[in-house]
């Protein structure tokens, strides 16, 4: 570059570094474009020749996380996006058009819920939501246009863990697509698409993330499938930021030890506050896999306790609308996740103002014990 101005060097002088080291880290791929030497090469990436274009196309971190994710979930094929939400509506799009019905359970993220029940409806899908813990409901509930069962492993907030294989046969009985949330359990716990599930969808921005740092989501399943929803993540700007795809893949590399001990905490966490006669329900699964029954657990303060109170006095463990993250934090479903459903669809499940979700971290049980212990003591 020596015979250009220094105007045209401190532009193109950095990215001319391209080296030939074998980083032990993956690179973080920072760019919204890739560049071409010639109209050829170019038109190579038309012809399969060569994979990037542009970012919201493909990165080669985001499809780091989609190939990562879709080998611990053994599916054939994986997509990231730039949330949990984008990834479900990508999914969903993928296989349902105008004039199609859903069959979605009703012990749904609230989120989900909104975007199955309302903006769904604007597209001209319709839903119908019932209790998959009942196995007759669900297939009454199918009509001729239904084209997907739509559930998640384990649900939020109350945790009852799907019974897949019985799913999956349902799907194929009615000629159905199955889609799975499975954010909760993730496939640390549970590998819905080993059993036959079409789609796996995560909110990454939880445990795959696991640090509270990164909004993400990702996608996997049947080849055909996966791109299918990626076309739907392009066209509508689903995409999400290398750098998000790059921290979130770091969080990958723990999530076995993150999951170990997050369930191993949640497990105690759970088994000591059934023992506290101040917390009327305490909702945490069993036998979701023999590596654990997961880290999050809900609960159902009795009504002499002061709610405020309690969310008041819970010291270093932080009230967030998120979980998932290495620090214990607790949610109010009521307030944050759930605040939108409809208020008989909040009362047939069992939302209301007592109920709390918690998220367990990686810190010392006894850390984690003493501290809800000392709040339910302060608020009942
Ligand atoms: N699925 C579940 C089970 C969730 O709990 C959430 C968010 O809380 C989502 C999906 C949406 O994920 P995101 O916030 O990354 O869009």
């Amino acid at each position: 570059m020596s015979d250009v101005s220094f105007e045209t060097k401190v532009v193109h002088q950095s990215q001319k570094n391209k080296n030939n080291f074998t980083s032990k880290a993956s690179p973080i791929h920072q760019t919204s474009s890739f560049s071409f030497k010639d109209l050829d090469e170019l038109e190579g990436y038309f012809e399969g020749e060569t994979p990037y274009l542009y970012s919201r196309y493909g990165n080669p971190n985001t499809d780091e996380l989609g190939a990562a994710v879709a080998a611990l979930e053994g599916a054939e094929l994986g997509a990231a996006s730039s949330s949990g939400m984008s990834a479900i509506l990508a999914g969903i799009l993928a296989v349902v058009k105008n004039g199609d019905h859903i069959v979605a359970c009703d012990d749904l993220y609230g989120g989900t819920y909104h975007l199955l029940d309302e903006e769904l409806k604007n597209f001209g899908i319709d839903v119908s939501f019932v209790s998959f813990a009942n196995e007759e409901e669900v297939r009454k509930a199918i009509q001729p246009n239904t084209k997907l069962l739509y559930t998640e492993s384990i649900t939020n907030p109350f945790l009852r863990v799907e019974n897949i294989s019985s799913l999956v046969q349902l799907g194929q009985e009615f000629n159905l697509f199955t889609l799975v949330d499975n954010t909760f359990a993730t496939p640390y716990l549970m590998q819905p698409c080993r059993e036959g599930i079409d789609l796996v969808v995560h909110s990454a921005t939880k445990y795959l993330g696991g640090h509270s740092d990164v909004s993400a989501g990702v996608i996997v399943g049947k080849e055909n499938l996966i791109q299918a929803a990626k076309q739907k993540i392009v066209s509508l700007g689903g995409n999400l930021s290398p750098f998000e795809a790059w921290l979130t893949c770091r969080g990958v590399k723990t999530l076995a030890l993150r999951m170990e001990k997050q369930s191993r905490n949640a497990q105690t966490v759970a088994v000591m506050l059934k023992q506290n006669e101040n917390i009327s329900k305490v909702y945490y699964p069993e036998g979701v896999s023999e590596l654990g029954n997961g880290a999050i657990v809900t609960i159902e303060l009795s009504p002499q306790c002061d709610i405020r109170t309690f969310f008041a006095s819970l010291g270093w463990i932080k009230i967030v609308p998120s979980l998932g993250g290495v620090e214990t934090s607790v949610s109010y479903p009521l307030g944050t996740s759930h605040r939108n459903l409809p208020p008989e669809a909040q009362e047939k499940l069992g939302i209301n103002e007592r109920v709390v979700r918690l998220s367990i971290g990686i810190e010392s049980e006894k850390d984690i014990v003493e501290q809800f212990f000392q709040a339910i003591e302060k608020s009942c």
